[in-house]
């Protein structure tokens, strides 16, 4: 993957998510379509991040298969996954590293202490990719 797509409007729902959740990480699933190593961001399906935790976070089983239904009755796909971190700098953290390599999608993460966002995915190493915004 070299890049991923997002709209402004999309950015502005993922920051407002963040900032409902704190100071808990929140979390949010990112559907559409990956072409040419380049993901486009649809939709996104705003997440319960069940640890209530500042630190890490979890989707439960019962809200991924309805995300996992959600993506296939509209006939998307689940490009990337989205979460927060109110007190670090967007840098996947030892956990998010571990879960990368069962969730081999684009990792979106906005960091409450600088405020923007920065996106990985895990190939031989972790890397970042760069984050296009649309209007
Ligand atoms: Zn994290």
């Amino acid at each position: 993957m070299k890049k991923i797509i997002i709209t402004e409007d999309q950015k502005k729902i993922l920051v407002n998510h963040t900032n409902n959740e704190k100071p808990n990480e929140s979390c949010a699933i990112l559907f559409g379509s990956v072409k040419e190593q380049v993901a486009s961001v649809k939709e996104v399906f705003l997440a319960n991040n069940i640890e209530e935790s500042p630190v890490n976070f979890t989707i439960s089983n019962e809200q991924l298969i309805e995300i996992y239904k959600t993506a296939e009755d509209r006939k998307t796909d689940v490009v990337g996954i989205f979460h927060s971190h109110p007190n670090s700098e967007a840098y996947p953290s030892s956990t998010d590293k571990k879960f990368m390599q069962s969730n081999p999608v684009v990792w979106v993460i906005y960091s409450g202490v600088s405020k923007n966002f920065r996106a990985y995915v895990l190939e031989s190493d972790i890397s970042e990719i760069s984050i296009e915004t649309s209007f």
